[in-house]
């Protein structure tokens, strides 16, 4: 499903490459589950954003659902990442203004008919329990109810692989392990491959795969300071 080889990404700041990434091979099988932990600082979004293209790596090849993303244009992966990739974010990311079910209603194709919309959307509603709030705004919901409406909003077009970035990170601890079992639960029943970045042991010990971004990465948090500290130096 994800295949990512020799993979190395830097940021330039201030005239110094800083290394983040430096990955030789690491793969990820068909509808595994897989909680990648690790500090703030090591990483974990960087490597999100190049296996969903939004970034691209300085090197190395990224194979995701037969594709080969390093070869694309950015338009390509952008049109890639939105038929094929469902994402989460730490803060919802649902517009204001509009409805959670109009939240929804946004990312789905434009030929499906409204009718086919409206029970779809209603069928989500109902699955994840908000199916008396979708006609409310985001600001009328908890913040548990509004990662409920990304969830569904990342998994309504049925995309094979699902990418979470700390999606428990601006909620209380319960309300995080209800949207942690929820989202396994979604991904376990429609065979999504579900990736999570989180640095909460809490949720990565509910996932049966984890794996410290140290085992990925070869660039370690302290060794990337100590080069910085050097490249100061010289
Ligand atoms: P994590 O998600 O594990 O907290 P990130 O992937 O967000 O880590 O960031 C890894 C490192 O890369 C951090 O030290 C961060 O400051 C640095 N970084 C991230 N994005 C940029 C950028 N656009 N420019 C420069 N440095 C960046
Ligand atoms: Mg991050």
């Amino acid at each position: 499903m994800l295949l990512i080889q020799g993979v190395k990404k830097g940021f330039h700041v201030g005239g110094n490459r800083i290394p983040i990434l430096d990955i030789p091979r690491w793969d990820v099988g068909r509808g595994e589950k897989i909680a990648i932990i690790g500090p703030s600082g090591s990483g974990k979004s960087t490597l999100l954003h190049i296996i969903s293209g939004i970034l691209r790596a300085d090197e190395g090849e990224v194979h995701i659902d037969g594709q080969a993303l390093h070869r694309m244009t950015e338009p390509a992966r952008d049109s890639f990442r939105a038929s094929r990739i469902g994402y989460i974010l730490q803060d919802f990311h649902l517009i204001p203004s509009l409805s959670a079910r109009q939240n929804v209603e946004i990312v789905m194709p434009a030929q499906m008919g409204a009718a086919e919309r409206r029970k779809r959307i209603d069928h989500w509603f109902e699955r994840v329990g908000l199916g008396d709030r979708s006609r409310h705004l985001p600001s009328q919901l908890s913040r548990g109810q509004q990662q409920r409406v990304a969830i569904i909003r990342a998994l309504v077009n049925e995309p094979p692989i699902v990418l979470a970035d700390e999606p428990t990170g601006s909620l209380d601890w319960e309300t995080a392990d209800e949207v942690t079992d929820l989202l396994l639960e979604l991904c376990r029943e429609e065979q999504h491959t579900l990736i999570v970045v989180t640095h909460d042991l809490n949720m990565a010990n509910r996932f049966p795969r984890r794996v410290h971004i140290g085992e990925i990465n070869q660039i370690s948090g302290v060794k990337r300071l100590a080069e910085s500290r050097e490249e100061r130096a010289i």
